[in-house]
């Protein structure tokens, strides 16, 4: 690594260790056997004919070109020699003949080695994503998506070039070997032996390369990984960027990323490239013998020029499957590096799912019920301790309480998101851990505090989850939602695309998307994690309405920071350090000058016109 590289690496080396310390895809490679078995159970016997088809080919290339030396030996002995007019005739006829049926072969094995490659690749990224998808939050957050992202694509690529490389490697490359190799034996052994001379001491080096291989792949990938979540992150939070000057750092962060980058690949290109020129040099000596020896047995009569020329004929031929072989396992390793990430991924199994026996939830009422649950998103720090919480049904309960009380928690924790370490959830009575996981998310509908939307219309957005919605009820969840008039001012209305994460609309916008879908989804539980911080009073107090309107048939949990939200509420919960530390109507909690009255008193205390905007502009940042 060069010095300059090495101090632009080291900028933000520290960092990029610390955030990969718990990585998911930090995994050990499992041993080749257990890849090379796995790929070909899973993946390459389910293609049996296309497998056959591609030996085929293969061997039929193998066999014409192991076919080559003999032609070469016969041409030189019957035409140049023994001046044969016959052998003028037939043997380019031979040639044509065998040559077209080695491009046939070729071309054969190489569009069915492509499709075999192919089909690898989509079935492993589909595998990847689904298990992406299924996993659970606790386990995907450890990891930065960046790096899922690049394993999806760039180990994918990796394990497919591989797979290819083998297939051919194995069946073409070893097929040829040996119709050459053999072809040497049955022409002279001795002379045989003398041009493989070099071959151990170049598989013993090349053995020495393959481990550098392997440690310089790992890096590359690792650093791939970091650049593209530097990459991502920086795009994502661009807006932050700007607003803090920091253009120049993270420039800088990705350019010294960029660095190590190719730093590592030159390691492992530099690896590579050595395994050709160490079997070129040493056929070069294989050669050089067969010269030697052959050239000696052809002088003093005990070789015809035919066997010489074809017996050289074959060991050049033989240079380049024995080169192929070398690269092979070089590359073979680093695809086994890149599955063993790949399968990490793949075999991961949530925890969170349908306990044996698991039944549907059957939401009658609504009621739900914490009792004793303890959690914490790690062992060490418990975010709720003995939390029991009765929201009786149908009721519009209020969550209040600082920040990081663990009132989203108790979100999380009703959509199984995450599993309590202890103490039990139940929905109308019947516990969420007995219920089948799908349909105790299904009970709920829910609106984050930082509503995501798709690169797509308003319409879908709006319809995600519910897809079979007609475009009137679409509609009608957005007007009762306060969107229905900003939507129709859009050039194309319910049509429009919102751009990526809905950057295209302002914050007040986004969340009436987001309760719109909420509300189309018609859930029995509604879920609102601070549905309206981001509107202005007027849109808030049409929402407010429209809430008012809806919940009398559901029960709605929500959480606001702005106490004039949920001074309607049935019941409003004040939490603390993971704890219900008052619960009551708002008058009576007032009354009662504990600490919603506080909390009361130091939001009315404050204007409340400035903390309104501000919240505006963090949520847009
Ligand atoms: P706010 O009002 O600011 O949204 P909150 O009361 O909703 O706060 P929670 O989001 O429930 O608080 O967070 C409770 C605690 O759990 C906080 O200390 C937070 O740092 C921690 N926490 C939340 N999400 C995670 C996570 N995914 N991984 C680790 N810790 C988390």
């Amino acid at each position: 690594m060069s010095k300059k590289t090495t101090l632009r690496g080291r900028v933000f080396h520290d960092q990029n260790e610390a955030t990969r310390a718990d990585d998911t895809l930090s995994v050990a490679p499992l041993p080749v056997r257990v890849v090379v078995k796995r790929m070909v159970r899973e993946h390459l016997l389910p293609m049996k004919s296309y497998l056959l088809m591609s030996f085929a080919a293969m061997a039929a290339v193998a066999a014409t070109t192991g076919a080559l030396p003999f032609l070469m030996q016969r041409i030189s002995d019957e035409i140049v020699v023994a001046k044969n007019m016959n052998s003028l005739y037939y043997m380019p006829l031979l040639v044509i003949f065998i040559t077209s049926l080695k491009a046939a072969a070729e071309y054969v094995s190489s569009v069915s080695e492509n499709y075999i490659g192919q089909r690898i690749t989509a079935e492993l990224r589909e595998r990847m994503f689904k298990a992406l998808m299924y996993a659970d939050l606790s386990w995907i957050q450890r990891t930065h998506t960046g790096r899922f992202t690049s394993s999806f694509l760039g180990d994918i690529g990796a394990i497919q070039s591989a797979a290819g490389i083998t297939i051919v490697g194995l069946g073409k490359n070893i097929l040829k070997c040996i119709f050459l190799i053999g072809g040497m034996f049955y022409m002279d052994w001795i002379l045989t032996i003398a041009a493989a001379a070099g071959l151990p001491f170049a598989f013993h080096q090349l053995g020495r390369q393959r481990k550098k291989m392997v440690r310089s792949s790992t890096r590359v990938f690792q650093e791939s990984g970091d650049l593209t979540s530097f990459v991502s992150q920086a795009l994502s939070g661009i807006r932050v960027v700007k607003a803090y000057g920091r253009e120049e750092e993270e420039t800088k962060r990705v350019a010294s990323a960029i660095g190590r980058t190719v730093d590592f690949s030159m390691q492992a290109n530099r690896v590579k490239a050595a395994s050709g020129p160490i079997t070129e040099a040493l056929s070069g000596l294989g050669i050089a013998a067969a010269i030697f020896y052959g050239g000696y047995r052809g002088i003093t009569g005990s070789m015809t020029p035919g066997e010489f020329m074809g017996f050289i004929t074959a060991t050049m031929l033989l240079y380049q499957p024995l080169k192929a072989l070398a690269q092979l396992q070089t590359t073979l390793q680093v695809g086994v590096a890149a599955a063993s990430r790949v399968f990490a991924v793949i075999d991961n199994i949530p925890e969170i799912q349908n306990a044996p026996g698991a039944k549907p939830l059957q939401v009658t009422d609504g009621a739900i019920r914490f009792d004793n649950v303890s959690f914490g998103y790690t062992p060490e720090t418990l975010v709720l301790k003995d939390f029991s919480l009765d929201i009786p049904r149908k009721q519009k309960v209020a969550l209040v309480g600082p920040s990081g009380a663990g009132k989203s928690t108790v979100l999380n924790l009703i959509l199984r998101f995450y599993e309590p370490m202890s103490g039990s959830i139940s929905i109308d009575g019947q516990k969420l851990s007995e219920t089948t996981v799908a349909s105790a998310r299904a009970a709920s509908a829910l609106v984050t505090q930082d509503p995501f939307l798709f690169d797509d219309t308003i319409a879908t957005n709006i319809s995600y989850g519910s897809e079979h919605a007609s475009r009137e009820e679409i509609e009608a969840a957005a007007r009762t939602a306060v969107a229905h008039d900003f939507i129709m001012a859009m050039p194309q209305g319910y049509d429009t695309v919102v751009g990526e994460a809905g950057n295209r609309l302002s914050g007040g916008q986004k969340q009436r998307i987001s309760f719109a879908r909420a509300i189309l989804r018609d859930a029995p539980i509604l879920l609102l994690d601070e549905p309206t911080s981001a509107l202005d009073s007027k849109a808030e107090a049409l929402l407010q309405e429209a809430l008012d309107r809806m919940v009398d048939d559901r029960t709605v949990i929500m959480i606001a920071h702005r106490l004039s939200t949920v001074k309607k509420a049935d019941i409003i919960y004040v939490m603390d350090s993971g704890r219900i530390v008052e619960s009551g109507k708002h008058e009576d909690l007032l009354e009662k000058n504990g600490a919603y009255a506080r909390l009361y008193e130091t939001q009315f205390g404050a204007s409340e016109k400035p903390a309104r905007k501000r919240t505006k502009r963090t949520a847009r940042l």
